[in-house]
């Protein structure tokens, strides 16, 4: 029999780890050293998507078993109980993921109990040891990165085990085993049980039946207007598969194979290349995967070190606003505030916010990547690490230190009726379009009477420009 240990893989059909016709017991772990860097919307969807993948081992006859512990203890002790011949999953690229599966395999070995350990590749399309620069490094630059990315092969999704090769725990385990191990079939864990407790936690709906839902309607329909739609934050344009692609409620093989259809009724034109924009985007997704296996300390560090230490200033009251949607800076608080109501941003929106908090506000990109990580149900290292240090100019294919982006332009360029800002902040709903993107520009009595409950913007627009060259370029020992 073979364990096989769920960990950001919540799915049963394209899963390269189950792949086979052993019998197959599934195990998921609630691992407290991984929970201590969770946050509300993140559990509960894991919550929710455990539960989906329950109802998928159920409808095959089996069981997933839910456990709490270290899963070096906990693997080794049902390796050795339900008399395993093989453990299995599937690989993840943080450090901290990194380091547990090492030290998972070392605790299997050490136990003595004789198991096979196999990692497999069910996240990306590609591992990182597959796509190297010539001096067999990690590509740091896109570009050259998608070019290889581009070239290699993609394999098809793999079918989901079939009834009767996944084993009920009931069967394998005896009862004081099922007791310890929290029962395999007793109810999930609640958010308050885990430690986060939050009411308003459970905004993005998770399980595989979503996620298909939103592949299919994607490239039935949006992937072909992607190209240039997937930039207006109002027009609701992206696949909304961020959380599912994290936590693996969907496959990326399933996802690369949508797109091939796609491509292949899209003809030559505009729909083609939204479909190859839409595949781009999948291409950033690995490329900070590997970045994040080469230098897991960019979850930390600046991946990009200037000659002297940037001067990021202490703002507690301009953090504080950032984190409020209270800037004054209508496009940032409407981002902000879809934030922290819906537990995902649209991407433009996040790099208006981030560029704001980092380069306006010249705060540290650290505070906002811990504020999205604590307010993301899509929160993902390695997407995180690389959004934040490219608006802070300091990560992979940075923007240039001295590139902002305005607040008012990208409001202009990108929400040009108001739509998206009067959706989330209500103080504008009944503002002049023309009001809401030259918010930060209009003079105190104008604003008074257009919008009396919306706030003054925090910082002078414009101003801060020059401080926050001078501190890169003291950085850069320019000064
Ligand atoms: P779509 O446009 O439909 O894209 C499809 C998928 O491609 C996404 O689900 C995602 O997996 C991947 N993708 C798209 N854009 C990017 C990108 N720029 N970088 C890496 N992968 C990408 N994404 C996360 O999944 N988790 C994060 O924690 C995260 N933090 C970010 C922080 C900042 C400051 C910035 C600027 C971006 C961040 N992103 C993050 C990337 C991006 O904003 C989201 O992936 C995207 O908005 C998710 O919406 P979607 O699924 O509708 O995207």
């Amino acid at each position: 029999m073979r364990l096989h240990w769920h960990r950001r893989d919540l799915r049963v059909t394209d899963n390269p780890a189950l792949a086979g016709d052993d019998r197959l017991l599934p195990v998921f772990v609630h691992d407290p050293a991984i929970l201590a860097y969770g946050a509300p919307p993140v559990v509960s969807f894991l919550l929710g998507a455990l539960d989906s993948l329950r109802e998928q081992y159920r409808e095959r006859g089996g069981e997933l078993l839910l456990a709490r512990g270290d899963p070096r203890t906990v693997l080794s002790d049902l390796a050795e109980a339900c008399d395993a011949d093989a453990v299995t999953w599937n690989r993840d690229y943080s450090g901290l993921a990194s380091e547990r599966d090492r030290a998972v395999a070392a605790a299997l070995a050490d136990a003595g109990v004789s198991v096979d350990v196999e990692r497999f590749g069910g996240t990306l399309l590609h591992e990182p040891e597959t796509i190297t620069t010539a001096d067999e490094s990690h590509y740091s630059v896109f570009s050259d990165f998608l070019q290889e990315w581009r070239n290699q092969e993609k394999t098809a999704p793999v079918a989901a085990p079939v009834r009767g090769d996944v084993v009920d725990p009931r069967d394998s385990l005896d009862e004081e085993w099922l007791d310890e191990a929290s029962g395999a079939a007793g109810p999930l864990p609640s958010l308050a049980e885990l430690g986060f407790d939050d009411p308003n936690a459970d905004v993005q709906p998770a399980g595989t039946d979503v996620a298909h839902d939103l592949l299919a309607d994607f490239r039935e329909d949006t992937i072909y207007r992607y190209g240039d739609d997937r930039e207006y934050p109002a027009r609701e344009s992206t696949s909304r598969l961020s959380p599912h692609l994290k936590f693996g409620t969907v496959g990326i093989r399933a996802v690369w194979k949508a797109t091939e259809d796609a491509a292949a009724t899209a003809g030559d034109g505009y729909a083609r290349e939204s479909v190859e924009t839409f595949q781009r985007r999948l291409a950033w997704r690995e490329f900070y995967a590997h970045v994040l296996d080469a230098r897991p300390d960019v979850v930390i560090e600046n991946y990009r070190e200037y000659p002297n230490e940037i001067q990021w200033r202490d703002d507690l009251g301009g953090l504080r606003a950032w984190k409020d949607g209270e800037t004054g800076y209508p496009l940032v608080d409407a981002g902000m505030r879809q934030l922290r109501d819906e537990a995902w941003v649209h991407n433009r929106v996040r790099m208006v916010a981030a560029s704001f908090l980092t380069k306006d506000l010249l705060i540290d990109w650290r505070e906002g990547y811990d504020w999205y990580r604590r307010k993301l149900a899509d929160h993902d290292t390695a997407h995180a690490a690389g959004g934040w240090q490219w608006a802070a100019s300091t990560g992979t294919n940075a923007q240039p230190y001295f590139r902002f982006l305005s607040p008012v332009t990208q409001s202009k360029e990108y929400d040009p009726d108001g739509e998206y800002v009067r959706e989330h902040v209500p103080e504008l709903r009944d503002a002049p379009t023309d009001a809401i993107h030259e918010w930060p520009i209009l003079d105190d009595e104008k604003r008074a009477v257009i919008a009396p409950d919306y706030t003054e913007p925090i910082v002078d627009y414009g101003e801060h420009y020059e401080r926050a060259i001078e501190a890169f370029e003291a950085a850069r020992g320019d000064g």
